[in-house]
């Protein structure tokens, strides 16, 4: 099958920022593109060959935009995958595979999914809702701190709470769950792996996230992390090991706690290009969203080496703004050395919302870091008057 140039179709479940950058990639490379979104805003609107406006969720929406395309993918787990089985049941290839995305949506199952593969992870308990596991807590199986997850759809950490008491405890909402032991972490770390349906790998350097303290966001992404080798070649060795037991297709990013003992614990996956690769756009020789535009196809995979030091900046909507975004003094930052921006197109901001990122290139990464501070020093994300 030739893709380049050709009338061959590639869906793509989403269009949010990571469907926009994936599209960079795809008009790089010259293939068609369909994307399916429920914003008629969707960032990732243009760029593609055909929009389509429906809900991601929605059996016979997920089912039509299938149909139509020879290949499909996803930005966003929150797709429905029963459609995405029946789709690969007609013949139409789906990668990352549906079986692993069911998993994935899940926390309990893919937790169960580590324990049975011998992946470390921190040890969990899956309860049925918060008062089966308030009477563990009384039988005294478990004890505060511990951490409480929603097994579906949580996203950017509000499907998840440290809970430190008897009134943490009478807050969680009802719905399934997992009580999860809470690791005393010391670096949070991501590790992204490319893997082909020939079963080819490859595996991105460790990436360190910083994290806002209230929000619990990603603040900023360092690529190299600051660690020593020892611990950055375990890491990716895990972080491999995973994408296999997954058999996954396309890319796999593997978020995983470095704890004080020294443990490296793996938190969660996601079957698609992720927050922590974004660095990769000006720092690798082959950025996350080519590689996963490689892997899902069956090319040769790039290497993931870097060229350079990178740290990623998000930017967020600030605390107090809602409304039609601005973002002031961006002049300034763009006049420091070694900055990209990447401004999504969302017209609206509001707090926390993710509407951008930058990133900052340097040969030593503690000067990175110092740039990528005051770039988020200057820089604000707020609503015209
Ligand atoms: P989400 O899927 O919403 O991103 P995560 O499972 O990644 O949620 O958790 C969000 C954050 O909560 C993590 O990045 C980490 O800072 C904290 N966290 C999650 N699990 C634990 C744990 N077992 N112990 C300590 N902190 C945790």
């Amino acid at each position: 099958m030739t893709y380049f140039s050709t009338d061959f179709t590639l869906g793509i479940l989403g269009g949010g920022q990571l469907g926009k950058m994936l599209l960079a990639e795809t008009l790089k490379y010259d293939i068609r593109t369909a994307v399916l979104d429920p914003s008629a805003d969707a960032p990732a609107r243009f760029g593609c060959q055909r929009f389509e406006q429906g809900d991601l969720l929605d059996y016979d929406t997920v089912y039509q935009f299938g149909k139509k395309v020879n290949l499909l993918t996803f930005e966003i787990e929150n797709v429905n995958v029963d459609a995405l089985e029946q789709l690969e049941k007609e013949g139409v290839t789906v990668y990352p595979t549906p079986k692993s995305l069911r998993t994935i949506q899940d926390k309990g199952l893919q937790k169960d999914f580590y324990k049975k593969h011998n992946i470390p992870t921190a040890p969990f308990e899956y309860f049925s809702s918060p008062t089966l596991l308030n009477e563990s807590l009384i039988q005294g199986k478990w004890s505060y701190p511990f951490v409480w997850k929603s097994t579906r759809f949580g996203y950017d950490g509000n499907g998840v709470k440290i809970v430190r008491n008897d009134k943490d405890l009478a807050s969680l909402p009802q719905g399934d769950c997992i009580a999860e032991e809470y690791a005393s972490i010391t670096k949070e770390l991501a590790v992204i792996v490319a893997r082909n349906a020939k079963g080819e790998t490859v595996t991105y350097p460790v990436v360190e996230m910083e994290f806002h303290p209230e929000a619990n966001q990603v603040e900023y992404v360092l690529c190299p992390a600051r660690i020593p080798q020892t611990i950055s070649e375990r890491a990716q060795k895990i972080a491999l090991q995973v994408a296999q037991s997954f058999e996954s297709i396309g890319l796999l990013a593997v978020e995983l706690f470095l704890t004080q003992t020294g443990e490296i614990w793996v938190n969660e996956v996601a079957p698609r290009p992720h927050n922590s690769g974004h660095y990769s756009i000006e720092a690798s020789y082959t950025n996350q969203f080519e590689q996963h535009l490689r892997a899902i196809l069956n090319l040769p995979l790039g290497s993931p080496k870097s060229k350079v030091a990178g740290v990623m900046v998000n930017l967020v909507g600030e605390e107090g703004y809602t409304g039609d975004v601005l973002y002031k003094h961006i002049e300034e930052v763009l006049a420091l050395e070694g900055v990209t921006p990447h401004i999504y197109g969302k017209r609206q901001t509001r707090p926390f919302r993710k509407m951008g990122h930058i990133t900052i290139v340097h040969p030593n990464i503690e000067i990175a870091r110092i740039i990528a501070q005051k770039v988020k020093e200057t820089i604000r994300v707020i609503a015209k008057k």
